[in-house]
């Protein structure tokens, strides 16, 4: 039993209007799979992984099998998280959206539940709501669930993995003999088993399979980069590409927390989302990255999972995940619905075994990608520059402007090279803020390297003792980072908590570019051109 066109659903046209109105073409493997076993009133277990689809697999039937005329609650779905929870009742609703006066209300912890109350007290036909709160007004006796006929746990193993098997099983208890069980999950565990074998008649089990969701759509590369290169390399791929959204993954919280603010100072707006912000916290982070407010999100596997934000240009593996699975999970934030997307992964050296394991999960072969240099960058901002010129050209209202360059052209200049000194002025302008003319040093204002009389000059760095930093760190990072020679590198001064280093005076703008805001012994530095 499968269907393969949505015309093919048994279902009412106000739902399949709704499907054509939101763009979906073709059911997805899980729905054409799930869907009429559901229809029919079976049992069914869903085995697939994120990003497949399964929101509609249970909500288009679940939608199907309402009365809307009756007076009671007729489906409850349970999901893991209050994000999910919402992010499922916005899919339900697009998928009633022709339909008459259906109400479907979220429950969850963290909203006043009086508002709950009262949302409960009126004509309700679907409740979706998180285990602690449902559990709430399964006690209360806010919501009865005794004659319901249609009961869906969503992402189940990852409610299980929250520690929530006590409450479902709880909730579970307040159903009816009869009640339909649905349970969609990523994997398959003891747990799932266990609840499918208390719960369940007879259930369909239904797994898709893995082959089939490695989103082909999804470009994967590794790139493989010294750990303390990883946020340069992150801001040059988003810099290059002009990517607007990336999802910066990171296995624990506490890295994301460390890396939030190396972000934010390399001007993008960035924030993290990590199991100990609190949900207030959560929803704003995600309304911002839903509106385009933010340029990366800095995420855990937890955190993110479930997540359904289209656009997102990018995701950044800053670890490998421990579990290849994760993997999967992570990428496939990004390409979804049809679209295309990147995924990159961090690597530094000796970590090709984990890199196989997910190989492996993935099917794939990973190719490596150099990290953008310095040069691409900047002629994707000179591109961008360009574009500006050009829009502003479409744009007109150029004559006063015209008037001008006649003034020189007069002069003999082409308009040509009027318009070249205009661009030199602005990407002069850009990179001017980055370079401090040397004024320190010897009675002429210039520092001469008593070695070799070159003209130098001096760069401070702010780490020193402090940080254990030597005078090898120096010569190390400087020479690693641009390229130059070690021995050209002059004095180093090593102080409590700055140094100051003294370099060819016609490296220093490059050396500065590189090195501020980059990293000596993991600690993450300032550099400029030192001002005595
Ligand atoms: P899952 O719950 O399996 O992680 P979702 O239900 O969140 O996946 O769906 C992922 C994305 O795919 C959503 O943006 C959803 O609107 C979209 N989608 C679902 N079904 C289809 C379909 N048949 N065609 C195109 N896009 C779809
Ligand atoms: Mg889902």
């Amino acid at each position: 039993m499968n269907i393969t066109t949505f015309s093919d659903l048994q279902s009412r046209p106000e739902i399949k209007e709704a499907i054509s109105d939101m763009g979906f073409e073709v059911p997805t493997p899980v729905q054409a799979q799930c869907i009429p076993h559901i229809l029919e009133g079976r049992d069914v277990m869903g085995q697939a992984q994120t990003g497949t689809g399964k929101t509609a697999a249970f909500g288009i039937p679940a939608l199907e099998f309402l009365d809307v005329d009756a007076k009671h609650v007729q489906v409850l779905i349970m999901c893991p998280t209050r994000e999910l929870a919402i992010q499922v009742t916005g899919e339900l609703l697009s998928l009633a959206k022709k339909m008459d006066r259906v109400q479907i209300i979220p429950v969850y912890g963290g909203q006043p539940i009086e508002r709950q109350l009262r949302a409960l007290r009126q004509q309700t036909h679907i409740v979706v709501g998180t285990p602690g709160r449902v559990i709430d007004h399964l006690k209360r006796g806010t919501l009865q669930i005794g004659k319901m006929g249609m009961i869906i746990l969503d992402e189940a193993d990852e409610m299980l993995n929250m520690g929530f098997r006590e409450d479902i099983d709880e909730i579970l208890s307040y159903s009816g003999e009869d009640v339909q069980t649905v349970m969609f999950s990523a994997t398959n565990s003891p747990g799932i088993r266990g609840i499918m074998q208390n719960q369940m008649k007879a259930p369909q089990m239904i797994t898709i399979d893995k082959k089939v969701l490695a989103a082909p759509a999804i470009e994967q590369y590794v790139v493989e980069v010294r750990d303390s290169m990883r946020i340069e390399a992150i801001s040059r791929i988003m810099d290059v590409n002009n990517y607007n959204l990336g999802l910066i993954f990171c296995n624990t919280k506490r890295m994301c927390d460390e890396i939030l603010t190396d972000v934010q100072s390399r001007g993008y707006r960035c924030d993290v989302l990590h199991g100990d912000i609190t949900q207030n916290g959560r929803d704003k982070v995600m309304s911002k990255f839903r509106n385009g407010q933010l340029d990366l999100l800095v995420a855990t596997d937890v955190a993110a999972r479930g997540i359904d934000v289209e656009n997102i240009d990018v995701v950044f593996n800053f670890d490998i995940p421990q579990d290849p699975e994760n993997y999967v999970h992570r990428i496939g934030r990004t390409g979804r619905a049809g679209r295309s997307g990147t995924a990159i992964t961090f690597m530094a050296g000796r970590k090709q075994r984990s890199l196989r394991n997910i190989e492996r999960q993935v099917k794939t072969k990973l190719n490596f990608m150099a990290m953008p240099s310095l040069k691409e960058v900047e002629a994707s901002r000179v591109e961008g520059m360009l574009t500006e010129v050009e829009e502003t050209l479409q744009k007109g209202g150029l004559k006063q402007f015209v008037e001008y360059v006649e003034i020189l052209t007069a002069k003999g200049y082409s308009p040509a090279e009027v318009a070249a000194a205009s661009l030199k002025m602005k990407i002069g302008a850009e990179e001017q803020q980055e370079i401090e003319v040397p004024v320190n040093g010897n009675g002429n204002g210039q520092l001469v390297n008593d070695r070799t009389g070159e003209l130098m000059t001096r760069l401070f760095i702010n780490v020193g003792k402090n940080r254990k930093i030597r005078p090898a760190d120096i010569v190390g990072a400087i020479a690693g980072e641009s390229g130059i020679s070690g021995k050209s590198i002059g004095n180093i001064e090593i102080r409590k908590s700055h140094c100051l280093v003294d370099v060819p005076a016609d490296k220093a703008r490059g050396i500065v570019k590189v090195m501020d805001r980059n990293q000596i012994k993991g600690h993450r530095i300032m550099c400029k051109v030192d001002q005595m």
